[in-house]
């Protein structure tokens, strides 16, 4: 008979039928994040972890899941958020393998399939539920999950459920959820937009981080991207549709570039004007107004023509020219990530420029990470996994008497329009619509503080920049005609008592 394999000390401790599904994925050392996060997880601690995909951060909450749950209860004991189908059966596998042995139930829950594989799972009495917020708060709408025995709670690659609009629904989610719990947030970058979600979800966490350092609060996420000279235009629309922007201001170096960029974006059908020397004061300033104002998404403009103009507070600051020193990229990045706020910067830099680019980020010291464009690929599976997050919310809007006849009687209509041509592109122009129009809310609105109203303690947050959060979320323009997200019917107003307790 051949001997088990023999596990790291880390996992040699935990229960017999845990370390029998360690075994069965062939896992016998933990992952640096796993022995990292592990011992906090186990104290009951509320943690941030940074952690990519690929560096093990499935088993580093999978394995506290499955240690700390009751398998003989049939009732959900942890619950995982996440942003797409794809991961959401991944990880359901990891789990349910994890705590095979052990008679573990691991239900996986995403928008987009039908429900009665899932409506089976709930009613078997799943341990464990993993899934895309949208289908999560339906089901908790129309009353078929229940968690009110959920003891932890992990929100998995944090970052992707906040750009992909997913903001709304958990907000909705955690009214559903006891203050009596573990709170767990991974990510693979910790800006403050994420910081922001730790304040309405956890309590005093302990923070994780493969490198030692590489959590000081990161205001601006500063990205440089590499592009060739000929594609540099269609490189900068494809990082808009990519990235979706709340707001931008795009800076060239030249007069030209900034008309060229302008009717390049426009030609596109993008929301986008300019500012250059060229303009009147007056043209100037109707401008900025309008990007201020919520009503221009895309400004471009030289550096010249921006200076002195008071444009702060933009989601998004883009250099289409590589900035020509270290003060220019100073400027322009200060356009966004004011006052505590959360801000992106991306660089377009091209093969020539990079030396310069390198000097003038260590002139500066800010960390600037490289990131690869965007491939087709990547941006159609955003552009998808958008779409279905609004989709999903707004048949969540159609009270549920009404779902299944007021959907079903467009089946034909959609059939033809999917077998002919011109139907499709119809189709097609409905979805390009859809999501340039109906922009739901995708920052963090709320503190933990604001989120339970009669709540006074604010001890998750550590950065002291909450009332800018605050001032910054309340103000956002809104883009679209309408904003759901909100669950019709239930109030949502049970558990708003005060300051969650901590688990001991
Ligand atoms: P994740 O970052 O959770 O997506 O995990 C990436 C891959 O690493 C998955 O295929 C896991 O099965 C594998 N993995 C996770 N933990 C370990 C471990 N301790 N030893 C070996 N492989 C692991």
């Amino acid at each position: 008979m051949t001997e088990p394999t023999e596990l790291h000390e880390v996992f040699a401790d935990l229960p017999e039928g845990l370390q029998n599904g360690i075994r069965d994925l062939g896992w016998a050392t933990p992952t640096p994040v796993q022995s990292k996060s592990l011992p906090p997880m186990e104290e009951g601690r509320d943690m941030i972890v940074q952690a990519h995909t690929g560096s093990g951060k499935t088993g580093a909450f999978g394995i506290p899941i499955v240690r700390a749950l009751d398998p003989l209860k049939p009732v959900t004991q942890a619950l995982v958020m996440l942003p797409t189908r794809e991961l959401a059966n991944q990880v359901a596998g990891e789990i349910a393998a994890l705590g095979k042995h052990l008679g573990v139930r691991c239900l996986p829950i995403y928008g987009g399939v039908g429900y009665t594989q899932q409506l089976e799972g709930i009613e078997a009495g799943a341990h464990v539920v993993v899934g895309t917020p949208g289908r999560i708060l339906d089901h908790l709408g129309s009353g078929n999950l229940n968690f009110d025995n959920v003891r932890t709670l992990v929100l998995d690659e944090a970052d992707e459920l906040l750009s992909l609009g997913f903001w709304p629904d958990m907000r909705e989610i955690e009214k559903y959820l006891p203050k009596e719990r573990q709170s767990c947030l991974f990510s693979a970058t910790i800006p403050e937009r994420v910081r922001s979600l730790s304040r309405v979800f956890l309590n005093d966490p302990v923070f994780v981080s493969p490198a030692e350092g590489q959590l000081a609060p990161q205001q601006i996420e500063h990205y440089f991207m590499v592009t060739t000279a000929q594609e540099k235009e269609a490189n900068l629309a494809r990082i808009l549709e990519d990235e979706d922007p709340e707001s931008a201001i795009i800076f060239c170096n030249t007069k030209d570039d900034v008309r060229f960029v302008t009717a390049y974006l426009q030609r596109l059908g993008l929301d986008a004007d300019q500012i250059s020397g060229d303009l009147s004061q007056a043209a100037r300033e109707q401008a900025m107004a309008r990007i201020k104002g919520g009503n221009l998404r895309y400004l471009v403009a030289t550096d010249v023509a921006a200076r002195g103009i008071d444009i702060s507070d933009l989601s998004h600051v883009i250099s289409y020219s590589a900035p020509q020193s270290p003060e220019i990229y100073v400027h322009r990045t200060g356009r966004t990530g004011r006052a505590g706020k959360a801000g992106i910067a991306i660089s377009l830099v091209s093969g020539l420029d990079i030396g310069n680019f390198r000097y003038l980020q260590n002139v500066n010291k800010i960390e600037i990470k490289e990131r690869k464009l965007p491939t087709e690929k990547d941006t159609l599976a955003r552009l998808r996994a958008r779409l279905s997050v609004k989709v999903e919310q707004e048949i969540r809007a159609l009270p549920e008497r009404d779902r299944g006849a007021k959907i079903d009687r467009f089946i034909p209509m959609v059939e033809d329009l999917v077998a002919n041509k011109d139907g499709k592109r119809e189709l097609a122009a409905l979805c390009a619509f859809y999501l340039k129009e109906h922009k739901p809310e995708t920052t963090v609105t709320e503190t933990r503080a604001a989120a339970t109203p009669d709540s006074t303690s604010d001890s998750g947050s550590d950065s002291g920049s909450d009332s800018a959060d605050d001032e910054r979320y309340n103000t956002a323009p809104e883009r679209g005609p309408k904003s759901k997200g909100s669950r019709p019917g239930r109030s949502g107003s049970r558990n708003r008592k005060g300051p969650r307790g901590r688990k001991r």
